[in-house]
């Protein structure tokens, strides 16, 4: 028994918090940092506003925002919101993965892989960009994971992981370019995709890029749906809203089995099948419709959301559930 052992659990989970907000911290400095392409280490933290130096109390974690109420202490400029936001989720998750696999090596390499997760995520949302260099860490951390035999692949696995996440990616991108003259993802996807593939081998990057979509399809709803009503030529909304009810509905015949209704069974496949068939002409005709303005030169505009944040919060369900997942797909088969 060590002595770290001997402590009460709540003791060193408050350490472990307390880490995990000064780490979120430095965090949003190397996303600060890294899209504005500054040194990390050497220059000292400025209001971004009105470049005054902020003194070592406007830099407490999560604290400082709370008693600074969200303003700037020189010039009353509002503070971006994802500042105690990133704080926070990075002590959450540090304590969560504490609990979930104690004081260990594995511990040490989530907590790192979940700082690039997040950071990863926000420059996603905040202006679309994956930086080169925390996609190369990743994938160089997931490779040494399997090394050190602390995930479900060996080294092997996991090299041809790599390998498979990048090449689908890029495959799956060039076939958008083929179909609508647009890649279906970005450069930082294909990126993104190297290090997951590292992590999980290729067999469960599958589940993961799976589950990704079905996360993106959630979130895309609301927000392409939207603007379809609002643009009435644009239908992809529609048809991707409708694609999902469909997917959904197919997994809820499982519980129409059991009421064992034939005719009820009949008429739901029949209506998914008109539903899915009136959503693929109408994905045809928005994707000629976009060639045509390609042809005409005219500034073609895809509403496409980021789908980074889709397979990092992927990857984290699939880290912490992968055997749960996998045992459900395989009930749902047989
Ligand atoms: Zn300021």
């Amino acid at each position: 028994m060590n002595d770290l052992e001997l402590l009460p659990v709540g003791f060193i989970a408050s350490y472990v918090f307390i880490l995990g907000l000064c780490v979120g911290s430095f965090l949003n400095v190397v996303i600060l940092r890294g899209l504005s392409k500054e040194d990390i280490v050497f220059s000292r933290s400025k209001c971004p506003k009105c470049n005054n130096q902020l003194k070592w109390y406007m830099n407490i974690p999560l604290l400082s925002y709370i008693f600074l109420r969200g303003k700037c202490a020189f010039c009353k400029c509002k503070i971006s919101i994802q500042y105690p936001i990133v704080e926070l989720l990075c002590g959450l998750i540090f304590l969560f993965i504490y609990f979930s696999f104690g004081l260990s090596l594995k511990m040490l390499f989530l907590w790192i892989i979940f700082f690039l997760f997040i950071a990863m995520s926000v420059t996603d949302i905040k202006e679309m960009v994956i930086i080169d260099i925390h996609a190369y860490i990743l994938c160089v951390v997931g490779l040494l994971y399997s090394f050190l035999n602390l995930g479900d692949i060996n080294i092997i696995q996991s090299l041809i992981g790599a390998f498979f996440g990048f090449v689908v990616m890029e495959a799956l991108a060039n076939i958008g370019k083929l179909l609508c003259g647009c890649r279906m993802f970005g450069e930082g996807d294909s990126l993104i995709a190297l290090g997951l593939g590292a992590i999980f081998g290729y067999k469960s990057f599958i589940i993961v890029l799976a589950l990704s979509i079905l996360i993106q399809s959630i979130c895309a709803i609301p927000i392409l749906s939207y603007n379809s009503f609002k643009d009435k030529k644009n239908k992809l909304g529609v048809s991707y809203a409708l694609v999902f009810v469909s997917i959904i509905a197919l997994i809820l015949n499982n519980v129409i089995e059991l009421i064992e209704n034939e005719l009820c069974y009949l008429s739901l496949v029949i209506f998914i099948s008109i539903i899915l068939i009136w959503a693929l002409i109408n994905i045809l005709s928005e994707i000629k419709n976009k060639k045509n303005l390609i042809a005409k030169n005219e500034e073609v505009k895809f509403n496409l959301l980021p789908f980074g944040p889709a397979m990092l919060i992927a990857s984290t369900i699939c880290i912490f559930y992968l055997p749960q997942i996998k045992s459900f797909i395989l009930n749902y088969i047989s």
